[in-house]
């Protein structure tokens, strides 16, 4: 809680005039617990989960035609009925999981010291802790990401994220409650190695599963923002793992493209963007068969085995 309630006592303890979002954020937090707004990542979580997805359902629906060219895997299309499902099966996960997660981390956040108080983070100190926050958990996930494909760890574990070899955006925040447990880590490692104010916190989990959703959405849009954002790797880079699923060796990162290049796990995917690079400009127009001894011998030169899947786009498998 702020240790003053009216605009004059805040501007008196920081020897300044309020900002206009300064004003706001006094008048709305003023009397509320930090606790309270803590919780907050609840309420944000459960329209981030319920409402992001919705809007790659609406322009599947709305714009098929156009935005069916940018659909990853074309031959796999959910019901309606699937996708409920899926959403349910997440709902229950958040109710049981993730809600009593964030009502039980709050000493967390205590010892880290995320802060409520006034002065306000100006906007470059925010984009650069979110900055540092994304870097450290997707360096952090990639590892734990790995060790979840190791026989033991996928079986037990993370199988269940794998159910959707096809992801959908709803199928984003969908995995076993321990991966939800492990994978709280890395995400409140940036925070308590750089902490910052509350709103920067409400941000970075806001934009981690906003990211994540877009990262499973099974579309790959050209004109998404993130394309911009240097070595992001955005639905194409993760829907390849899902594709490979038990067997995949390749693309672990959960953002970033940089881990995979850097430990040589994104082989069998480069090789399949080579591939359909080569098929696309008509420099490998013939049948299957011979599509497959070319695939063969291109992907023998990466290192790597590879299989030519039955259907659109090709697929090839390659080891870490
Ligand atoms: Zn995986
Ligand atoms: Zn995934």
């Amino acid at each position: 809680m702020l240790p003053y309630t009216t605009v004059v006592e805040a501007e008196t303890a920081i020897g300044r005039t309020l900002t206009t979002s300064e004003t706001l954020w006094l008048n709305h937090t003023a009397n509320k617990s930090d606790y309270l707004l803590y919780c907050y990542n609840i309420l944000f979580l459960f329209i981030i989960f319920s409402l992001c997805p919705l809007y790659y359902v609406f322009i599947e629906h709305l714009f098929k035609n156009t935005i069916g060219a940018y659909k990853i895997q074309p031959k796999i299309k959910l019901s309606y009925g699937e996708m409920l499902k899926c959403y349910r099966d997440v709902m229950r996960m958040f109710v049981l999981v993730v809600g009593p997660l964030q009502l039980a981390s709050y000493p967390s956040i205590q010892m880290i010291g995320i802060r409520t108080s006034l002065p306000l983070p100006s906007v470059y100190e925010m984009v650069a802790q979110l900055v540092v926050y994304f870097v450290v958990e997707d360096y952090t996930n990639y590892w734990i990401h790995r060790f979840l494909h190791c026989k033991w760890g996928y079986d037990k574990i993370h199988r269940v994220h794998h159910e959707y070899t096809a992801p959908i955006g709803f199928a984003a925040p969908y995995a076993h409650w321990a991966e939800v447990l492990i994978l709280g880590i890395p995400s409140a490692l940036g925070p308590a190695m750089v902490p910052g104010h509350m709103i920067t916190f409400w941000l970075w989990i806001a934009l981690r599963q906003m990211e994540a959703i877009e990262t499973h959405s099974g579309y790959d849009i050209p004109w998404t923002p993130t394309k911009f954002i240097p070595f992001y790797g955005g639905a194409d880079h993760h829907d390849y793992h899902h594709y490979v699923g038990e067997q995949s060796h390749s693309n672990f990162a959960s953002v970033f493209t940089y881990c995979d290049y850097i430990y040589g796990t994104d082989k069998g995917y480069r090789c399949q963007k080579r591939l359909l690079q080569q098929l696309k400009e008509g420099t490998k127009n013939h049948e299957q068969k011979s599509q497959g001894s070319q695939n063969a011998s291109l992907c023998q030169s990466a290192g790597l085995k590879s299989q030519l899947r039955p259907f659109a786009p090709i697929f090839c498998t390659g080891p870490m």
